[in-house]
């Protein structure tokens, strides 16, 4: 645990040494909010950017907030262009006909809008979470569709769970109660199952029909 923590508050350290504006996503997963912890800690007022998809389970919404007010942030939440109603409405039950096109709607095109202004972008991705981040690199130059181009930070890129648990557990930060009932990875309630115990920790997300979204695959990367 020392050594990987020591190398994340070194990535960050050099990130944040100019003024670049920089944010991070949160999903309210151990990962994510171990690492906003640790950027609060190099730069308070780091913007904390949230993906409300609408289709959250409620346990994560009331998560977010506890954490917000744990950690005396105002977290940014990003929506999509329709609500719930009007997506379903317009397009029908996207998620079981089309998760591709409802992640697009939900989380890219919310994302990419988000992160406009932006020229650091921290992220919780880790390489043991799934085969599709394997070879996930700590900085990463990446270049979006709209012409966004920023650098991504991956801090955590070689932390394993136990290191998130034990960071999490010294500096007394609660996890989200979703992980004691089994599940490993959690998103959108209508995606999200427990996974198959002789796989990795996503592979209870989209019903194994993927295993990315689309936020960490929709940029190219540079560098
Ligand atoms: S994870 Fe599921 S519900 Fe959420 S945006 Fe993607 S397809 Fe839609």
């Amino acid at each position: 645990m020392a050594d990987v923590l020591t190398s994340a508050q070194g990535i960050i350290a050099e990130a944040l040494s100019g003024d670049a504006p920089a944010c991070v996503t949160c999903s309210f997963q151990s990962e994510d909010v171990a690492l906003v912890h640790l950027l609060l800690a190099a730069r308070p007022g780091i913007d904390v950017l949230f993906l409300d998809t609408g289709y959250h389970f409620p346990e994560v919404y009331e998560y977010r907030d506890r954490i917000a007010g744990q950690f005396g942030i105002e977290v940014k939440n990003l929506t999509p262009a329709r609500s719930v109603p009007e997506q379903e409405g317009a397009f029908g039950i996207l998620y079981e006909s089309d998760p591709s096109r409802c992640c697009n709607l939900r989380k890219v095109e919310p994302l990419m809008a988000g992160l406009a202004g932006y020229k650091l972008w921290f992220t919780g991705l880790r390489r043991e979470q799934s085969p599709t981040r394997a070879n996930l690199q700590p900085v990463e130059t990446h270049s979006f569709p709209n012409g966004l181009s920023l650098t991504k930070l991956n801090p955590l890129f070689d932390w394993t769970m136990r290191d998130v648990e034990a960071y999490l557990a010294a500096n007394e930060i609660p996890r989200l109660a979703l992980y004691d009932a089994g599940y490993t990875s959690i998103g959108c309630a209508p995606c999200t199952a427990k996974p198959d115990p002789e796989s990795h920790a996503r592979s209870g997300r989209w019903g194994g029909r993927k295993l990315e979204c689309g936020l960490h695959t929709v940029s190219e990367k540079a560098g």
